[in-house]
């Protein structure tokens, strides 16, 4: 994997990173998004393996939407790894992180303020109301709050994305531990930034299971059945 790309980039310097950047502004979920996420970062539910189906759910709509833009207008998917329509899994076992990246749409700093915690879709109610009386979790997705399934193995998620639209040499982080709150920051650079969104879970202690190559290849081959982009998986030796 080239590590001069862009988000990639970051890496280095903030896989372990826990507090925000200067610039960073602070928003409260909505209030019943709020709920959702106490419960299932509490969650004894024991199919948590299910937040890898909804990551590469949202990352192959990412990737689907941009490969539509470019039927009619090739230019959109830009050049170098942009181009590459695919989702990568790369596996941090020093810092205990998983992150999963893709080169779809992407997502402005608006998008990522009310797709991921301001405002809340109609099924949120729905769900956190069937959590009440002992529903299933699995069925998370069809509420259109999958994202949220992070929370079942990680405690404090970053996600980093840059929208097709953003011309700006910009990526914009946010991050959240599920207590109430979320950040948005921006980091600028001097050079052009790749597409995509890239999301970095930093997991919870028992949740080390998901670091072993074997179980995540088990669960790659499984929710990748009916994607319709390559998956590559990475793992760090330590
Ligand atoms: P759903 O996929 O059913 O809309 P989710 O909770 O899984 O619900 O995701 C919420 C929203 O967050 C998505 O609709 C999308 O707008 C945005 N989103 C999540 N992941 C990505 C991604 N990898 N790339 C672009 N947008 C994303
Ligand atoms: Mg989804």
């Amino acid at each position: 994997l080239s590590t001069d790309s862009d988000v990639v980039k970051r890496e280095a310097e903030s896989t372990s990173r826990k507090s925000v950047g200067s610039n960073a502004e602070k928003f409260e979920f909505q209030a019943e998004v709020s709920r959702l996420m106490t419960i299932i970062i509490n969650s004894l539910y024991n199919n948590k393996d299910i937040f890898l189906r909804e990551l590469i759910s949202n990352a192959s709509d990412a990737l689907d939407k941009i490969r539509f833009l470019s039927l009619t207008d090739k230019e959109v998917l830009g050049e170098g790894d942009d181009t590459k329509l695919e989702i990568q899994i790369k596996l941090d076992k020093k810092n205990k992180v998983i992150s999963i990246r893709d080169r779809g749409i992407g997502m402005t700093k608006e998008d990522l303020i009310k797709n991921l915690g301001t405002i809340a879709k109609s099924g949120t109610s729905a769900f956190v109301e069937k959590m009440q009386t002992g529903g299933d979790l699995n069925l998370i997705g069809q509420f259109g709050v999958g994202f949220y399934s992070v929370y079942l193995i990680a405690d404090y998620v970053e996600v980093i994305s840059k929208h097709n639209d953003d011309k700006q040499y910009v990526l914009y982080l946010w991050e959240s531990n599920a207590d109430r709150a979320f950040t948005i920051s921006e980091d600028t650079y001097n050079e052009p930034l790749g597409r995509g969104t890239e999301i970095r879970l930093h997991l919870k202690k028992e949740a080390g299971e998901y670091l072993e190559e074997s179980k995540l290849k088990e669960l790659v081959k499984k929710y990748s059945e009916f994607i319709n982009f390559p998956i590559y998986l990475w793992a760090s030796k330590e």
